[in-house]
């Protein structure tokens, strides 16, 4: 295969609130657009362990990245880099912990908040630092990158959803209304992305709990959806592990993936 990937991660969504409060994301399910799957994310449920293991297919515990404060490069092949070696364009609108992940680290907002080298894993950035920045300003940032550059494999990354929890807990309005809110930005972009022909995935790192945080095994933590959409997807009942995410990608973009581990049973013809 040789498709254009767009994966969405909205930080800190958990799986029951993505099914109860995302509309448009459900209504493209009952027309036969998409089809939701539940992950149980890896361990700890915490941001930047699960970017590397939903980039690298590595797990926490195996990558080293098991805390949010150890600020190096990763050690692994990720989508990115992989899809580099394939010569295909990446990008990426995301927290500046992926930056710090796949291109430089420490993060030096004023040389990398806005990134374009050819040279780097991730090609084109647009990287914030603040939780509290605008999803709805991300996803412009992501329209910009894609409408641009056109890349191959497009990651999408958005805080408010995490940020919301962090501030109110998993059984709230803000939290379930945050979510709302990113099933309202996404309805005005997928139409046109499906129109495009790109293979959209739409998941999360971790979800949250009722003490304002995770990282546990809590199934509010732990629990997170992926929504896929796109003609290369079986659209077929299947079990997908977190750590499949990144092979996965990479069989869509013509990207060899070496050893990580793929969910053929996610993709057309793969069951
Ligand atoms: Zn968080």
């Amino acid at each position: 295969m040789s498709e254009k990937v767009i994966l969405v991660v909205l930080d800190g969504l958990s799986y029951s609130v993505a099914h109860h409060c995302m509309g448009y994301l459900n209504g493209l399910i009952k027309a036969d657009s998409a089809t939701l799957y539940q992950l149980e994310c890896e361990l700890p449920s915490m941001s930047r362990p699960l970017y590397e293991c939903i980039l690298t297919g590595v797990p926490p515990v195996k990558s080293g990245i098991v805390n949010n404060q150890i600020i190096r490069l990763s050690h692994f092949d990720s989508i990115f880099s992989l899809a580099r070696l394939a010569g295909k364009t990446t990008a990426a609108a995301a927290y500046y912990w992926v930056s710090e992940l796949y291109n430089r680290a420490p993060f030096v907002a004023t040389r990398d908040r806005l990134t374009h080298d050819e040279s780097l894993a991730i090609q084109h950035g647009c990287f914030y630092q603040a939780d509290h920045y605008p999803d709805d300003h991300l996803f412009v940032d992501a329209e910009y990158l894609r409408t641009q550059f056109n890349p191959d494999f497009l990651l999408i990354h958005p805080m408010n959803i995490d940020d919301t929890g962090h501030k109110f807990g998993f059984d709230s309005p803000q939290y379930r209304n945050a979510a709302r809110h990113a099933d309202i930005i996404l309805s005005n972009y997928i139409p046109t992305w499906i129109e495009q022909g790109y293979q959209i995935l739409i998941t999360s790192d971790h979800g949250m709990n009722n003490d304002r945080s995770h990282g546990g095994t809590l199934p509010e933590e732990c629990l997170v959806p992926l929504f896929v959409v796109g003609s290369q997807f079986s659209h077929q009942p299947c079990d997908i592990e977190q750590t499949a995410i990144c092979g996965t990608i990479c069989r869509l973009l013509g990207a060899n993936s070496l050893d990580k581990p793929v969910c053929d049973a996610l993709l057309r013809g793969g069951l």
